[in-house]
């Protein structure tokens, strides 16, 4: 299944692309965290987009897209993907709609989450992260169970520097402008499903393998 996650930041987007990649046995596709790898490991392409990261801008569609079909060239992806934080632009949808056309293949879903802008500033204030692992909590919603330290590999939990207040704001001004016009491109495309995003990961997750079931 190739399945597009939509929504603006802190929605619960990854989150739920995991799970829902699991279940489908297929990769969940990242930029984000392809991104935050190749600054970790201090490489050209991290050096490139530290600056826009942490300001909370885009970073340019050049980039994210070769990034993003290197990803989806790889062997795992042939068979699906859940992508999560990929397109952000039209520009973006458009190259990844040129891939799909060359490959012959296209989207099944593309789904939509839908969020209140309150729930969304409590999910990123209170989102920490595992800069080893890169496992995400959510400091009252999905906590560690040693206080700020990662489950599985007990490294202090931090901070992104993106959830921080002033970047929340650009974020949110850029998915306005720039990600919300995907969503009169992809109304009219492969199945769009709006999903109430509301309430506890679970009740999400049953709601998004609800909505993909009836299309299989
Ligand atoms: P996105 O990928 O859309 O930016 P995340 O999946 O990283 O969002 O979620 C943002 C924050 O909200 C994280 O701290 C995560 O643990 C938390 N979160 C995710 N889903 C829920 C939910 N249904 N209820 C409460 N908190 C959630
Ligand atoms: P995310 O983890 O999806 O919240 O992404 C974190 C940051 O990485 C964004 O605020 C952008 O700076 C950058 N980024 C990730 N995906 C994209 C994308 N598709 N287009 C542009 N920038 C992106």
């Amino acid at each position: 299944m190739r399945v597009i996650l939509l929504g603006p930041p802190g929605a619960g987007k990854g989150t739920q692309a995991a799970r829902l990649a699991a279940k489908l046995g297929v990769p969940q596709v990242a930029t984000g965290d392809i991104l935050r790898m190749a600054r970790a490991s201090d490489s050209a392409l991290g050096r490139k987009v530290a600056g826009y990261m942490d300001r909370g801008d885009l970073v340019p569609d050049e980039l994210v897209n070769e990034v993003a079909l290197d990803r989806l060239r790889q062997k795992d992806a042939a068979r699906g993907f859940v992508l999560d934080g990929y397109p952000r632009t039209i520009d973006q949808a458009k190259t990844l709609q040129s891939f799909l056309d060359d490959k012959g293949t296209k989207l099944d879903a593309v789904i939509k989450f839908m969020v209140t802008k309150d729930e969304i500033v409590k999910r990123l204030s209170g989102r920490r992260v595992c800069p080893k692992c890169n496992t995400v909590y959510h400091m009252i919603a999905d906590p560690p169970e040693n206080d700020e330290i990662c489950d599985f590999d007990g490294t202090p939990l931090v901070q992104r520097e993106d959830d921080k207040e002033e970047a929340v704001a650009r974020r949110l001004v850029e998915y306005g402008a720039q990600t919300r016009p995907l969503y009169d491109l992809y109304e009219n495309e492969a199945p769009f499903i709006e999903i109430d995003a509301m309430g506890s990961s679970d009740e999400v997750f049953d709601r998004l393998t609800k909505a993909l079931g009836t299309l299989t």
